[in-house]
């Protein structure tokens, strides 16, 4: 991107009819009209994209390299000088076209956009060395406390209202715009996984944490360091614009995504239970996530069911012991719950409306008895369940409470199914006239081209949370390195998995750009 600063001195005693411009530009340009509107200057210019700031200056894009804007009213050495001399009519009809036509409208969204890719640029290293330090001390579910601080100090920096603690290790930022409008929230997960960091980066994790009971090895093994970091850019991005900023901005730093440790509340609904969407109350909720699997500059979204509800499950058959060798004094709860399974299987072929909406029913464990020639009492075992609607996650879930109970039954075991067991997330469903709404932020932050509508995908998140309280719309951003292959890529959660920072500027403007677009469309 190529970002110039031009300066404009007034030549004759009217500023109105008469412009010196000055130019640090390589290739030529004509001002072809100009319009000051109280305190603002509009040009067009032949060449480039128009933006507009003071009396002074302006800025003009096109895509070769970049100079942060100067304004200054100085003439800078060894320039090149271009005098157009305007008449009263050109001005005229500038005034005219400009103020009847809407490229006034226009200009002003080029002006939000640049003024938010200027300064996603000018903050993406210090996001990439957060990132980098929250990389190399990543923190477990709900024992965020490091990342925490980190994120605090930096929002109280920028003067915004910071609560800490929030659902355990939450931290909550709230800026209040220059003025009144809509309460846009954007939100980060903080927690990280435990794996065995196996990348070799200089800044790879070498923490280790109890998970469960037991000391375990901790990486950002899903990229929420990533998220962190971005989000506080999208902050001080958004901070400098507070003035102009047309309404309140609810910044969610959020704990234990990837679940609370065994016997504790966290994540996604324990900040909606403690009210993280009220005082002030939220209007919208945007999140991303950076996909390792996705080329860098990509977003990928979907309206409607994005991820799908989980349920997790858990069997208990109940049978009666006997010597394996006289299986007919038995009910043997192991040749049952491979009934069992067997019927599960037609849950999702035969019961769901596979035409909607996809379905998953998976048992991932088993286990039952210790000997080949005992039978055993019982058989205990634990699966998921993914569905993308409520309907289809009530279907599925009384088939196989049903399917369950009466095989057991029919064999003369009990089975007692607990669903769900422990992890329930709903479907993350994005509001669908949001997220159509929403959609030109995105592609004017990536591109186009580059903004892809994909298939719902079987993962759960639970963004689902917010996103089932307040219209939400979550997508993902890339973190593949540019012709890097996505089958041979390590996937999240694995101990070599990578991302390319420089993925981060779509994620800076993406949230920035929503942001001030949703507040401009929704004025209060
Ligand atoms: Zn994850
Ligand atoms: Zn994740």
């Amino acid at each position: 991107m190529f970002i110039e600063t031009l300066h404009i001195v007034p030549a004759g005693p009217s500023r109105k009819n008469s412009t010196v411009v000055y130019s640090t530009c390589k290739y030529p340009f004509h001002v072809r009209s100009y319009l000051i509107m109280e305190q603002a200057l509009w040009m067009t210019l032949s060449k480039g994209t128009l933006c507009a700031y003071d009396r002074n200056s302006i800025i003009f894009r096109s895509n070769d390299r970049a100079i942060l804007p100067v304004t200054t009213n100085e003439r800078p050495k060894n320039l090149t000088m271009r005098t157009c001399k305007l008449s009263h009519i050109t001005l005229f009809l500038a005034v005219f076209l400009i103020t009847t036509s809407g490229p006034l409208a226009l200009a002003q969204k080029a002006d939000s956009k640049t003024t938010i890719s200027t300064a996603a640029n000018k903050v993406e290293p210090k996001v990439i060395t957060w990132r980098r330090d929250i990389h190399e001390h990543p923190e477990l579910g709900n024992r965020e406390l490091r990342t925490a601080a980190l994120v605090a100090k930096h929002l109280q920096s920028l003067r915004i209202e910071v609560t800490t603690n929030v659902a355990v290790t939450g931290v909550v930022g709230i800026l209040k715009g220059g003025q009144p409008g809509p309460v846009v929230a954007l939100r980060a997960d903080m927690d990280a996984l435990p794996v065995l960091e196996k990348t070799g980066l200089p800044f790879a994790s070498k923490v280790k944490a109890e998970y469960n009971g037991q000391e375990s090895n901790v990486m950002h093994a899903c990229g929420h360091d990533s998220h962190v970091a971005i989000l506080m850019g999208v902050a001080e991005i958004l901070s400098g614009m507070k003035k102009d900023l047309k309404g309140t901005v609810k910044f969610i730093f959020q704990p234990a995504e990837e679940g609370a440790p065994k016997g504790e509340d966290g994540g996604a609904e324990l900040m909606v239970k403690e009210g993280v969407l009220e005082n002030p109350k939220v209007d919208v909720i945007f999140g991303l996530h950076i996909n390792a699997q996705l080329e860098v500059g990509k977003i990928t979204y979907r309206p409607g069911g994005m991820f799908a509800g989980v349920g997790d499950l858990k069997i208990t058959v109940k049978g009666r012991p006997s010597h394996g060798a006289e299986p007919w004094s038995s009910v043997d709860p192991i040749v049952v719950s491979a009934q069992i399974i067997n019927s599960l299987q037609t849950v999702v072929s035969r019961n769901l409306n596979i035409t909607n909406n996809a379905g998953v029913v998976t048992i991932g464990a088993i286990h039952g008895g210790n000997r080949g020639n005992i039978i055993s009492e019982q058989v205990e075992m634990l699966g998921t369940v993914r569905t993308f609607s409520n309907e289809d996650e009530k279907l599925v879930f009384d088939r196989i409470r049903l399917i369950t109970e009466k095989t057991a039954e029919a064999a003369g075991a009990v089975a007692i199914v607990e669903l769900p067991y422990s992890t329930h997330y709903p479907v993350t469903a994005n509001d669908v006239a949001l997220t159509n709404a929403m959609l030109p932020s995105l592609q004017k932050s990536a591109g186009k081209e580059n903004v892809i509508l994909v298939p719902a995908e079987t993962g759960s998140e639970d963004f689902s949370f917010f996103a089932q309280k307040v219209p939400g719309l979550y997508f993902y951003i890339g973190g593949l390195p540019k012709g890097k292959d996505s089958k041979t890529s390590a996937s999240h959660h694995t101990p070599e998995f990578f991302i390319d920072e420089s993925g981060f500027r779509t994620g800076l403007n993406a949230l920035s750009n929503l942001v001030i677009d949703y507040m401009a469309m929704n004025k209060k």
